[in-house]
């Protein structure tokens, strides 16, 4: 049977073996409930704690600010809903045209509820800058949200500088940093980030689980009202053995960052330089700045969606850059908002490289994109 080859690592990454391995027990044998008061829930609660910590750590955060959630979309939601409905005063909301939808739906169910929500435009290459940024806050604001890294086309956002500009409005920043995570270095105090959203299945975790950085003193209202859990923010049974998955993972992936990036930094070399040997014209999007790994395409003239289909004959999984989702073949809202031509946008892909991909991977999707473009 022919080898399928995956290298659609923004989408999802496959579980890290050692985390799958640190979940078991917490599925069969340790399957206590972490709240309750006698011995059969005393190693769960320890897990709970442990996995808290470790995490808090990976980005230099305190234990209590972490709060579990079920995934990315879940910490946006809380993030833009639970930051707005707590300021009476402040109501206004920035953020960016090329958000995830989980952040721009979410921003705009606050915008029917009266809350006004403005959004910046990224430069052709992918970045909001803080004088973009500058010139759109007000004292009004209550926050600012800007993705860490895009999701499509990679490109890593100048959040520090950022930070600097909302805090000096007295306003609050969050970041997106589901792709980013685990892939590139992320310390919250030194970036003097506000509230951040993470995801494990990103970072080579269990799918369905996630977190939320909420620095200790932020105004924002409780997610989800109930039990005491997640110090009465998140309540809801605690998924113990997802939670040490995603712990076990983000760890591993902290401790083998800066090894995994030379590794699909050289993946992404090779074949960017075999695609200009064989000739083939194409724009890599998101200028110089972006995620190891993840690479858009456009191929002027081509079809994107066509493109994918034919990989996928051809046993090669990865993604497009001109869709939305998989049943809509508008171009996409991040594509729209750099501005890319529409000869362009049409015929982008997203190739996203990880950890397990080989050389012999990277020689077979150049081989198919030859068949296919040549
Ligand atoms: N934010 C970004 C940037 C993403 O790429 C994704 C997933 O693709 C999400 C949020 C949603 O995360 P989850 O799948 O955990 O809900």
């Amino acid at each position: 049977m022919k080898q399928l080859i995956y290298a659609d690592n923004a989408a999802t990454t496959q579980l890290n073996k050692v985390a799958f391995d640190a979940m078991v027990p917490w599925l069969l044998d340790e399957y206590g409930n972490a709240s309750q008061p006698y011995a059969f829930a005393r190693k769960p609660k320890k897990a709970l704690a442990e996995a808290r910590a470790t995490i808090a750590e990976c980005i230099n955060a305190l234990p209590e600010e972490i709060f579990f959630t079920s995934g990315g979309t879940e910490s946006d939601n809380w993030a833009i809903k639970g930051s707005a409905f707590a300021d009476a005063e402040k109501r206004a909301t920035i953020t960016s045209a090329f958000e995830h939808h989980a952040v721009l739906h979410s921003c705009e169910a606050i915008e029917r509820l009266g809350y006004p929500v403005a959004y910046l435009m990224p430069t052709a290459d992918g970045v909001i800058t803080a004088d973009a940024l500058g010139s759109m806050i007000s004292n009004t604001t209550h926050l600012v949200s800007v993705m860490f890294a895009n999701n499509e086309i990679g490109t890593i956002q100048p959040i520090k500088e950022l930070c600097d500009v909302a805090h000096s409005h007295g306003a609050l920043f969050h970041t997106d940093a589901v792709q980013a995570i685990g892939h590139v270095k992320i310390d919250v105090q030194e970036l003097r980030i506000d509230m951040l959203s993470a995801s494990a299945h990103k970072f080579n975790g269990p799918k369905g689980i996630g977190f939320i950085y909420i620095r200790k003193g932020t105004n924002i209202l409780p997610y989800a009202d109930g039990g005491a859990q997640e110090h009465k923010h998140r309540a809801g049974t605690e998924n113990i053995a997802s939670i040490v998955g995603m712990a076990t993972a983000l760890k591993d992936n902290c401790t083998a960052l800066s090894e995994n990036a030379s590794h699909v930094r050289a993946l992404e070399r090779q074949l960017l330089d075999a695609l200009r040997n064989l000739r083939i014209p194409f724009v890599r999007n998101g200028g110089d700045n972006t995620l190891p790994g993840l690479i858009s395409l456009s191929f002027r003239g081509a079809d994107g969606e066509a493109i994918l289909h034919r990989m996928d004959l051809m046993g090669i999984s990865i993604s497009t850059g001109s869709a939305c989702d998989s049943v809509n073949t508008e171009v996409s809202h991040v594509l729209k908002a750099i501005q890319l031509e529409e000869k362009l946008a049409k015929g982008t892909i997203r190739i996203s490289l990880g950890s397990k991909n080989t050389e012999k991977d990277v020689d077979c999707i150049v081989g198919a994109l030859a068949k296919i473009l040549r």
